[in-house]
């Protein structure tokens, strides 16, 4: 009895050990300062995208989920969130942003896309390039071991996502706002931040009672019938993939320097005024999230990549 209580303790000993690398990558992955939209901001974007999806895209997607996604892109669409300090994803970490020089308010693909020790392409705008031709294997069908596609869909989905939210294309000094300590109405937060979730999160209690789905049929509405069904088509103009990944991320840098940084200072408290002048710049780039990929990948399948 006393040996088998002994064996036991030793097993879940063992399971706890086991257990921390996952554990403490979990506390990275969600601490404060990390730089994403957050998972609301990501599921919105991801669930426009499928439903606007035609037939061939639609399946494609549903071919590459994972069963347990139950054919719902959106609840994978922060997958790239949690994984990104896994020893094994740890490569994908500068993939969610760009930093651009203080100031410039400009982005350039060669000059700007690159990580810390300058290797090329390791950027959001790189990786929604090299993830979308990763898709477009799809037609070459499983025998295509070279990459893992449902890793590709989950990552391509995510990064239109973080492209799109104007302060992750923001100034290397600052980290792009993260650093820009700020009060949102009566609690801490910081400038990136209040872009990635506050904003969202102030809109859903204000406007939708909390509920996102209230939230989604807004976007919706704006897009098929409201203020955005005239422009979806120019939002859908780029030519290639370098000239694709480069629009979005200028339209962010753009949008970073009027609407995120403009004005704001270190300490300062936002509340109302900037609250209700930015939710609609955040709704927008939301919505154009979900657009803009539907649209990489409707080209790819029209010219019988996927
Ligand atoms: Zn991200």
């Amino acid at each position: 009895m006393e040996v088998n209580h002994i064996e036991e303790l030793k097993r879940v000993m063992v399971s706890i050990v086991r257990l921390l690398p996952v554990l403490a990558a979990l506390v990275v992955a969600t601490a404060p300062g990390a730089r994403s939209w957050s998972k609301e901001g990501h599921i919105l974007t991801c669930r426009i995208a499928q439903t606007l999806l035609d037939d061939g895209a639609a399946e494609v997607v549903h071919n590459l989920l994972p069963d347990y996604a139950d054919g719902d892109l959106s609840s994978l669409c922060v997958w790239p969130d949690q994984i990104r300090h896994w020893y094994r994803f740890r490569w994908t970490s500068p993939l969610h942003f760009i930093d651009t020089p203080d100031s410039a308010c400009t982005f350039d693909y060669s000059r700007d896309c690159h990580d810390l020790n300058g290797a090329e392409d390791m950027c959001v705008a790189g990786a929604v390039r090299n993830f979308t031709s990763q898709l477009m294997h799809y037609h070459h069908g499983s025998s295509d071991r070279r990459y893992n596609l449902t890793e590709a869909l989950l990552f391509l989905s995510h990064f239109m996502g973080d492209i799109h939210q104007p302060m992750h294309v923001g100034f290397s000094d600052d980290k792009g706002g993260n650093s820009i300590q700020v009060r949102w109405f009566r609690h801490k937060s910081n400038l990136h931040h209040v872009w990635d979730r506050e904003i969202i999160l102030t809109a859903l209690a204000d406007y939708y009672d909390k509920n996102l789905d209230l939230f989604l049929g807004d976007l919706q509405k704006n897009l098929t019938k409201g203020i955005w069904s005239d422009d979806i088509s120019s939002w859908r103009t780029c030519d290639n993939l370098l000239s694709c990944s480069t629009k979005y991320a200028t339209e962010s840098i753009d949008l970073a320097c009027k609407w995120g940084y403009n004005g704001v200072t270190q300490g300062e408290t936002l509340a109302d005024e900037y609250f209700e002048s930015r939710m609609p710049v955040v709704m927008k780039r939301i919505a154009q999230g979900g657009v803009s990929p539907n649209n990489t990948i409707q080209n790819d399948a029209k010219k019988g990549y996927i």
